[in-house]
């Protein structure tokens, strides 16, 4: 540590259990979120402000005008822009300190890309609103042997869960069926209240400070639920709900993991009226080109990230360069399989 780093993690340093040598770890420490939203934004930016030394934030949406009430890292300006998540949360973590090293990626989690966006961190943690990136960050927690903390909000209400692999219980222990879409309470149809995601997102950064800094005793080592609305804090003892016959953590069947491509050329619903059209194979757009075929046939924008195409008044394709695409203002499938291959000619 430097001059520098002393003077600017002073207050933290001077916090007793963290000192002097817990900073260190900290400087030394990579980590990934995953999801840069409500609970991404809160986390990255403490993690930011205590001098992480390397962070990666993986995010695969475009940000939008209901995302400022709580999505703290983002400006209107940032919205007018067009700007991915991960992109603009990037210029403005790097803005707070210029000495953590941040890694954009604009990219869903997968199957086929979790391996190599989360096998070389310290520690994962969860910014997602989906089950189906939970269960495969579990996976790849259990199988990499990688720490992951669980945040999860909805209205007031939030809970969270720090796993440590094959030592406490997993996230599949804990909720062994995946909870369909539209039969939980989502953000989409409960809404949800700021505060509520800063208390969760705040507690999933203090045990990432605890946890980096060598502090592994003072985990909270609970399933920690809390109604801010209603005044209930619940801390659910799960020290014995480790199951044997867990598929993950005791049969080591890491099926989310396991997931083909076939699965994922799909469509998936994003909720908020948008269809994510993945296109399953590696692939290059060049922006430039698809810019120009698309301008005669509606009002296209772009920016360095992506290219928006208004079809008409009530559907708008995102593009990225990857080939994934968000159209925007429909949640028929079928519809949004057409309008995309369409655009590509398939
Ligand atoms: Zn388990």
């Amino acid at each position: 540590m430097n001059g520098e780093d002393i003077e600017r993690y002073s207050r933290q340093i001077r916090f007793a259990p963290i000192g002097q040598a817990g900073q260190k770890k900290l400087i030394d420490s990579h980590v990934a979120i995953v999801g840069m939203g409500a609970l991404g934004s809160v986390s990255a930016q403490h993690l930011v402000r205590s001098g992480v030394g390397k962070l990666r934030i993986i995010d695969r949406d475009v940000l939008e005008w209901s995302n400022l009430q709580r999505q703290v890292l983002y400006t209107e300006d940032d919205v007018r822009r067009m700007l991915p998540k991960a992109a603009a949360a990037a210029e403005r973590l790097t803005s707070i300190n210029s000495s953590v090293a941040i890694e954009p990626i604009i990219a869903e989690l997968s199957p086929m890309n979790a391996e190599s966006l989360l096998g070389d961190v310290d520690l994962i943690i969860d910014g997602s609103d989906n089950f189906f990136v939970r269960y495969l960050m579990n996976d790849i927690s259990l199988k990499l042997r990688i720490p992951w903390i669980y945040g999860g909000v909805v209205g007031a209400s939030g809970m969270t869960m720090t796993i440590l692999p094959h030592e406490t219980p997993c996230f599949r222990c804990l909720f062994p069926v995946s909870i369909e879409a539209g039969a939980a309470d989502t953000c989409e149809t409960a809404g949800v209240i700021s505060p509520a995601v800063d208390l969760i997102a705040s507690i999933q950064a203090t045990e990432a400070l605890k946890w980096l800094s060598g502090s592994v005793d003072a985990l909270h080592g609970t399933l920690l639920q809390a109604d801010l609305w209603n005044n209930h804090w619940t801390p659910l003892k799960v020290s014995r709900s480790k199951r044997k016959d867990c598929p993950a953590c005791g049969e080591q069947h890491y099926h989310y993991l396991e997931q083909g491509e076939q699965e994922l050329a799909a469509a998936s619903l994003c909720g908020r009226n948008t269809i994510q059209i993945s296109p399953g194979r590696t692939m290059t757009v060049s922006l430039d080109q698809l810019a120009s075929r698309l301008a005669p046939i509606g009002a296209v924008e772009r920016n360095p990230f992506l290219l928006r195409f208004k079809r008409d008044e009530s559907i708008s394709i995102v593009l990225f360069p990857d080939g994934r695409a968000l159209i925007q203002g429909t949640e028929d499938l079928l519809l949004a399989k057409r309008i995309y291959n369409e655009i590509y000619g398939l």
